[in-house]
């Protein structure tokens, strides 16, 4: 006998990302679709890991993050964004940036509470508001520039709004804020009592010279803010998981509460490892150069098809439309195009809530330079 239980995410099936990569995998596609490198990471940083290991750095560390590495991260903060963070009061290692979200999320909505976000949004939003029995309000990104309106943002402003998402490099289309969206922003918020998280997982994946707007940079919008980060994006090793999230002391008292109860810590030796390595600054600042390269060589290789480039600015993707030659639905085509044709994408509906069909899918050029020319190989036979 099977006992019924009512589902908390009724509505909600498996990742667009875990259903791509595994057609992809099925049909022995080249995998675009779900974000992660297919080159190796640093071997300095793998070497470091080895030696914490060798070292002795087996056991728990502390349940805010191994100290070194959290006075670390302060230090970075000041550099890089002038901010002031303290390092044991307004900082936690987390396991991954999607734990960050949802520790955040879980740590501060109660039921009815709305939390405005900004379409096409990361997979994991939506849900994580509804676990809290809290209420979406998604916000449509201006076609096809994906730029925020903020006019909208103003009208959907309610008593019961408790938060504010935003993604900048934004995922999946690449967009970024700029200074005069932060100071928008900032207008917005400011005399009331909402919050905002602010998910900067691609803070150092951008590119045309842009400067990265952390809210880290704006002291009055860090004061109401939790700023996801993670380190696999970063340093090219999604499969770690590892991030943390910078808070003032106020929120992340309460952010604390929530997470020693449900991981407690992280795995101590890649703590130890990046503490080291994370004082070569030039190991963060050439990433956007690097990525970007990758940027340019598939937008260059993708002429050859009859796809159309909606230029990306940051983070692992470029979305190309399709409407010029097709009219099928995005899912349709991605797995038209893993089946037939080898080359595994995401669909950008899956990011809608309604499921909105721009003939849009996303690529993910964060890959060796053999494994784009493969897959354009393939998309060529369109
Ligand atoms: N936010 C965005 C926008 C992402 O693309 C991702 C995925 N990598 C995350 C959060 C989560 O990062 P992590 O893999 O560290 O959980
Ligand atoms: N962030 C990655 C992406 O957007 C995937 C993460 C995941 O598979 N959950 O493709």
């Amino acid at each position: 006998m099977s006992i019924a239980i009512q589902s908390k995410l009724p509505h909600v099936g498996t990742t667009i990302f875990t259903v791509m990569s595994q057609l992809a995998n099925e049909y022995g596609a080249v995998n675009l679709g779900q974000g992660f490198p297919d080159f190796m990471m640093s071997a300095e940083l793998t070497g470091l890991v080895d030696k914490a290991m060798q070292d002795g750095f087996n056991q728990y560390t502390h349940m805010n993050g191994y100290p070194p590495l959290l006075t670390a991260l302060a230090a970075k903060a000041a550099n890089l964004y002038g901010a002031t963070v303290d390092a044991t009061s307004e900082i936690t290692v987390t396991p991954g940036g999607t734990y960050a979200i949802y520790t955040a999320l879980t740590t501060v909505l109660q039921p009815g509470d709305e939390v405005i976000l900004f379409e096409p949004a990361y997979d994991c939003y939506i849900p994580t508001i509804e676990l809290n029995k809290a209420i979406a309000v998604p916000i449509q990104l201006e076609y096809p520039n994906y730029a925020i309106p903020w006019d909208e943002v103003k009208a959907k402003i309610s008593p019961r709004t408790r938060m504010i998402m935003i993604n900048s490099p934004h995922n999946p289309t690449g967009a970024v804020m700029s200074a005069n969206d932060m100071q928008i922003l900032a207008s917005i918020v400011a005399g009331t009592d909402i919050l905002i998280l602010s998910d900067e997982v691609y803070e150092h994946l951008i590119f045309d010279g842009i400067e990265h707007q952390s809210i880290l940079k704006y002291h009055a919008l860090f004061e109401r803010s939790f700023v996801c980060f993670s380190f696999g994006k970063t340093y090219h090793c999604t499969g770690w998981k590892l991030g943390y999230c910078m808070a003032p002391a106020h929120l992340m008292k309460e952010f604390r509460k929530v997470h020693q109860f449900n991981c407690f810590c992280c795995n101590t030796p890649q703590q130890v490892a990046l503490t080291t390595y994370i004082q070569n600054a030039d190991a963060y600042l050439q990433l956007g150069t690097q990525i970007q390269a990758k940027r340019d060589y598939f937008r260059i290789l993708m002429r050859d098809t009859p796809f159309t480039c909606i230029p990306s600015h940051g983070s692992y993707f470029e979305c190309y439309s399709y409407a010029n030659f097709s009219q099928v639905s995005d899912k349709e085509l991605a797995t038209t195009l893993t089946k037939e044709f080898g080359v595994a994408t995401i669909p950008v509906s899956a990011f809608y809530q309604n499921d909105q069909d721009n003939k849009v899918l996303r690529f993910c050029f964060a890959k060796k330079e053999s494994t784009l020319e493969k897959a354009v190989e393939g998309l060529k036979r369109l």
